[in-house]
């Protein structure tokens, strides 16, 4: 029988680890500063959305009241020819971040013994890791980042046990920025049992311009436990859609298939999405022009003697410790909405160029810069 006062409190009892994972938190939009246009650099969005093909495209499109492709097989066979690998090789997701639980529900959570599996990655990294990795019922094996932000592989070699199931490499990593190199990352999965699986999450691959970065189809092509993870979030401009997806060998990639979470790609993300790769030319325009403009931060940046890591996402880092919720409140003062990760650091993404403008004149202003230690 259920109750029926609607004032008793619900007696339920979630898993143990629901009580112990951090929020995600959202990046915040920006408070309305009279007369200012505000933005919000707290997303690493793409300030210039799709491209117009995309928009036509999502406004004509009427089948809405069918379920969409569950296999989304025209998205999967257009990124086939685009990025050269197998069509049965690519696995969609409600993003990369949909693609990643899908990953760690197959390979990590609790094993037999009632004893967790662990996943290694770098920290600080994405916020959503610790918090997908602990629902999946492993545990997060957080590896710190070296002072310029970059991973330290070697640390995180030396931290895998006979539990380590899946190891977590982001590049560029948010929110710091500096990309992994080929030679560093070949080395480090030569030093990894074969049987763990390697995730190169490469959301904002797009916008990478240091040479000798890693490719992680290059890694998937080599080596059978990489896994890559791409999304249309970023260079795309479709983060409100939700599409990203997998790219593994089939042994990996028929796990995957039992795990992913069906109809999680609607029709229109994937349909935004093939009619974004068709229109790939203009995608690379906009990318290139957020590149010319995070180009122009950063050089803004040192030319005030700030020091900050290698920025090839579409954003920056701002190693600012214990100044970092001062800074991003001084930011919001001015109409611009940016992160502040504690007492870490402020990560601001690439916007307009107007955002962009006012935030170099922000730091002229501030006195308490990051310097080099
Ligand atoms: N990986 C990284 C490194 C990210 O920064 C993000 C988004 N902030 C994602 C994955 C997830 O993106 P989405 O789910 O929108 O593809």
């Amino acid at each position: 029988m259920t109750t029926e006062n609607p004032t008793a409190a619900a007696v339920v009892h979630p898993r143990s680890v629901v009580g112990t994972l951090p929020r995600y938190t959202a990046g915040k939009p920006p408070i309305v500063v009279e007369g200012l246009q505000s933005f919000k650099l707290s997303s690493n969005e793409n300030p210039l959305g799709p491209v117009p093909a995309v928009l036509d495209a999502v406004r004509s499109l009427a089948d809405i009241n069918r379920y969409p492709d569950s296999l989304s097989t025209k998205l999967r066979t257009a990124l086939g020819k685009f990025l050269d690998v197998a069509a049965e090789d690519i696995v969609t997701g409600a993003g990369s971040l949909g693609a990643l639980n899908q990953l760690l529900s197959a390979f990590a959570g609790q094993n037999e013994d009632g004893r967790p599996d662990e996943v290694i990655y770098a920290w600080r990294s994405f916020e959503a890791y610790p918090i997908c990795v602990g629902l999946a019922g492993a545990q997060s094996i957080m590896v710190p980042l070296k002072a310029d932000g970059t991973h330290d592989l070697d640390a995180m070699a030396a931290t895998v046990t006979d539990r380590t199931r899946v190891i977590l490499l982001c590049t560029p990593n948010n929110p710091t920025g500096p990309v992994l190199f080929t030679e560093e990352v070949e080395r480090f999965i030569g030093s990894v049992p074969a049987d763990v699986v390697i995730v190169i999450d490469e959301a904002y691959m797009e916008f990478v311009r240091a040479e000798d970065a890693v490719d992680g189809i290059a890694m998937y092509r080599k080596y059978p436990n990489v896994v890559v993870l791409r999304t249309f979030s970023k260079a795309h401009g479709l983060a409100g859609l939700r599409v990203g997806y997998s790219v593994s060998r089939p042994e990996l990639t028929r796990y995957l298939r039992v795990t992913a979470t069906p109809f999680a790609v609607s029709s229109l993300a994937e349909h935004a999405a093939v009619v974004s790769l068709q229109n790939y030319g203009q995608v690379v325009e906009r990318v290139q022009s957020l590149v010319d403009e995070r180009n122009r931060v950063t050089a803004g940046l040192r030319a005030l003697g700030w020091d900050i890591p290698d920025a090839q996402g579409n954003f920056v880092w701002l190693n600012l410790g214990e100044n970092s919720t001062g800074f991003a409140a001084l930011a919001e003062q001015r109409g611009l909405s940016v992160r502040a990760f504690g007492d870490e650091g402020v990560r601001v993404s690439i916007g307009e160029t107007e955002a962009n403008t006012r935030f170099l004149e922000l730091c002229a202003e501030y006195t308490k810069a990051p310097q080099r230690s």
